[in-house]
């Protein structure tokens, strides 16, 4: 969600002229996106910001915006006053206020060059483009994990489109209701035009974005338009050969998604769908509305639409009050759900959420989160071998190598002269790591 932010700040840049640069010391302006989601994602943030004070120093022209979650959370008076450098702080909430503040500060005189957003990758990065005459740089501070290798994000073929903002649920450890607001759904209208421009662009794959992104429904006079509804459309918007979406949450799946996704094969065969706990008792004290059994039925009902279909989840180890029986439930349903990977966090106090402190020490929170990572590293090396042999259809990222719809990476054996975002027929290999290896066929 933060990269669809940033996407969305750097268009406020790119429309007066700039151009996006990854070097900073070409960079008129710099706008650093950040996360808050965990403690370490806001220091990693915080940090950021702290190295552009000699930036500011060597450009004293160039201007600094700081956006996002942590923004939101600390406030404008409080970065300020501790980043006097800083030029102007947009919480998550007031995204839409971006276009008129680099208004402000640009105005709508013409630029040689660049704005930048950033793809890919969960960690902090100074994503900007080469300057001509002008350039911004957004850099975003969201952190998932380091402790998990998240799979290659998007490529130049896959673009985010947000169907939702914020999230209207209370879960106990989470502050993005706090700093995103309540959820609320934009028009389809909006979501369909924007991955149309995306697949004129050359996007061959879109990704529909929302903290409960199955919950969409928008009322308009003709009847409420559904999240299934908005599957079949966006599938339908010329260009575009495969839709996922992120993250689903286990409460809004229902029967019309069901038959969209059994019956719609551009919707693609692979469900993030995050957990957090594999305990019972856990999960009621996250408020996360669901127990092991009704997410385990939620993901065979997907295996039942679609066998081939691969699930991946979130997991928290060390919420407070997790025994080491708790603990060990999270570890089986690694294998009983048969999740192809997972990103594994370590529980981290949110004081504006309901912030319970944590009750294990960072020692026994490593260790869990050690035999968490090992357990689904296991599981998803037994899943990715299990694909050696099957025919893959394969959208290339590159020349040579592309995803699955399952999303599993397929690196090829040579290069197949095809372009970006054309749709391939592999034969799977084998396993390089965490890649599939393959053979094109078609
Ligand atoms: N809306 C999604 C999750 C959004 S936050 C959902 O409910 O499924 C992304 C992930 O960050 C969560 O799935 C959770 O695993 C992790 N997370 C959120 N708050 C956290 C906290 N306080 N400590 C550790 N991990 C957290
Ligand atoms: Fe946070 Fe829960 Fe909403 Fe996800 S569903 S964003 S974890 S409150």
């Amino acid at each position: 969600m933060n990269e669809a932010d940033s996407e969305l700040m750097a268009a406020s840049f790119i429309k007066r002229g700039f151009k996006l640069t990854d070097d900073l010391k070409r960079a008129d302006a710099v706008v650093v996106n950040t996360c808050t989601v965990r403690q370490r994602a806001e220091d990693k943030a915080i940090s950021q910001i702290g190295r552009l004070r000699v930036w500011k120093k060597n450009h004293p022209e160039g201007k600094i915006f700081i956006a996002g979650c942590a923004a939101q959370k600390l406030g404008g008076k409080h970065l300020k006053n501790r980043f006097p450098f800083v030029d102007e702080v947009i919480g998550a909430k007031d995204i839409d206020k971006v276009d008129a503040m680099v208004e402000l500060f640009f105005g709508t005189t013409q630029r040689g060059s660049a704005a930048a957003g950033q793809r890919g990758g969960y960690e902090p990065q100074e994503s900007t483009a080469a300057r001509q005459q002008d350039s911004a740089a957004v850099t975003t501070s969201a952190s998932l994990s380091t402790d998990h290798l998240p799979p290659a994000t998007v490529s130049n073929v896959s673009a985010y489109v947000t169907a939702m903002r914020g999230c209207s649920l209370k879960c106990t450890y989470c502050i993005v209701p706090e700093v995103r607001g309540p959820a609320s759904y934009l028009p389809p209208e909006e979501i369909l035009a924007e991955a149309a421009a995306k697949a004129a662009a050359g996007a061959r794959e879109i990704i529909l974005l929302g903290q409960t992104v199955n919950a969409y429904a928008y009322k308009t006079p003709a009847g409420v338009v559904s999240f299934a509804d908005l599957l079949s459309r966006t599938s339908a918007v010329p260009g575009v050969s495969r839709v996922r979406f992120m993250s689903p949450h286990p409460l809004y799946f229902n029967a019309d998604f069901f038959r969209v996704f059994r019956d719609n094969p551009k919707i693609a065969r692979y469900v993030h769908l995050p957990v957090q706990s594999g305990s019972d008792r856990i999960l009621k004290a996250m408020r996360r509305g669901y127990t092991r059994t009704e997410y385990l039925d939620i993901v065979a009902k997907i295996r039942e639409a679609a066998p081939e279909a691969a699930v991946s989840t979130d997991f928290i180890v060390g919420y407070p009050g997790e025994s080491e029986a708790d603990f060990k439930e999270t570890l089986s349903l690694v294998a009983a759900s048969g999740i192809s990977f997972a990103y594994c966090f370590k529980y981290s106090q949110r004081t504006d959420a309901e912030g319970l402190a944590p009750d294990l020490g960072e020692a026994e929170m490593e260790e869990r989160l050690g035999r968490l990572l090992a357990e689904v590293k296991k599981n998803s090396s037994d899943i990715l071998n299990k694909r050696i042999g099957r025919i893959e259809e394969v959208l290339l990222e590159t020349e040579d190598s592309g995803r699955t719809s399952a999303n599993f990476i397929v690196r090829l054996d040579r290069k197949t002269g095809l372009k970006p975002g054309s749709l391939i027929q592999a034969e799977i290999t084998g396993v390089s790591k965490n890649t599939l290896k393959g053979r094109l066929t078609l």
